[in-house]
């Protein structure tokens, strides 16, 4: 495996296996990774010749009272499980390497606009609710990494994880609109034994606070039965599981249910649905979503 901190290195390696006709697959992550990110690497492995996994913690996609700083960060942890699954990059640029032209005082200064070319772009509305309603600024910091980093790997498949659905949403209406050279292949969420969606973040967790967060999926996944059977209004069965949430984990930020590719609120069923929550546990933020479909 080879460990590249040169955006500029990087892109030349890439570009010269692309000539001998190398399919590269890219797997961007913040590190501290778990077997959701693996199952990201298996993937590209299993579809490409070369895979690039990206190990950056991106400081635009943080808001000023977000963990930015404390985020975890265990670098040589990671670097031996990438290398067990003989991952190709390892790409671990520095702020400045993405960011040359430095961060602002907000940390927020690179906000892409939008190219007359695409006035109709959709993902600035795909951003708008749900985490980005709770989190502004932060798909704006995602997008702007996404962007540069796809500048960086060139023609790819990109390999996201359905865990950040709303993110993949985002990403995948940008790479349409702004037609970059990605394909986006979204992938199923790993669990823990208990339901429990794998994040970086699930460290942070006090034992207690581990026994409340596995309630999350439980609801999520009881709310998927119960809109299965159709016995009760979708909008009493999202009060009911907001209950459930407030009683059993703590803080609820948003329980939503959407359509599952424009993201917009339902008030009906309809065949594919995405029930979409994030609760605080503690001062852990933890968000978990399930897909619905009727046969
Ligand atoms: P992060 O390091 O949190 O930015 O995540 C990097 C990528 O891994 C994103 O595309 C996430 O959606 C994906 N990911 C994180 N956790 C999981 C999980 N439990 N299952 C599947 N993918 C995940």
């Amino acid at each position: 495996m080879k460990i590249i901190k040169s955006p500029k290195i990087l892109h030349q390696e890439l570009v010269k296996l692309r000539l001998r006709d190398s399919k590269v697959g890219f797997v961007p992550t913040m590190g501290a990774l778990h077997d959701g990110h693996l199952s990201l690497v298996r993937a590209s492995n299993r579809e490409n010749d070369v895979t690039v996994v990206s190990i950056f913690v991106n400081p635009t996609q943080f808001g000023p009272r977000e963990d930015f700083s404390k985020y975890p960060r265990v670098f040589g942890k990671d670097k031996k499980l990438l290398q067990r699954l003989k991952v190709d990059f390892l790409f671990c640029p520095s702020v400045r390497g993405i960011y040359p032209e430095g961060l602002g005082k907000r940390g927020q200064t690179i906000t892409p606009c939008l190219p007359p070319f695409v006035s109709n772009a959709k993902w600035p509305r795909l951003a708008k609710g749900l985490c980005g309603k709770f989190r502004p600024g932060h798909f704006q910091g995602v997008v702007t990494v996404v962007s540069k980093l796809l500048n960086i790997v060139g023609s790819c498949r990109l390999y996201l994880g359905a865990k950040d659905y709303q993110q993949a949403v985002v990403i995948r209406q940008m790479v349409k609109d702004y037609g970059l050279n990605a394909r986006v292949r979204i992938q199923p969420i790993v669990r823990e034994k208990d339901g429990l969606a794998m994040s970086s973040r699930n460290r942070y967790l006090s034992q207690e606070e581990r026994l409340r967060a596995r309630k999350i999926s439980q609801v999520l996944f009881a709310l998927k039965r119960d809109v299965l059977k159709r016995e009760k209004t979708l909008n009493v069965l999202k009060n009911q599981t907001l209950t459930e949430l407030k009683k059993h984990v703590g803080q609820v930020q948003y329980l939503e249910i959407v359509d599952p590719v424009t993201l917009i609120r339902l008030k009906k069923f309809q065949r594919g649905m995405a029930a979409l929550t994030a609760c605080f546990v503690g001062k852990t933020r933890l968000i978990d979503n399930v897909i619905i479909r009727f046969p």
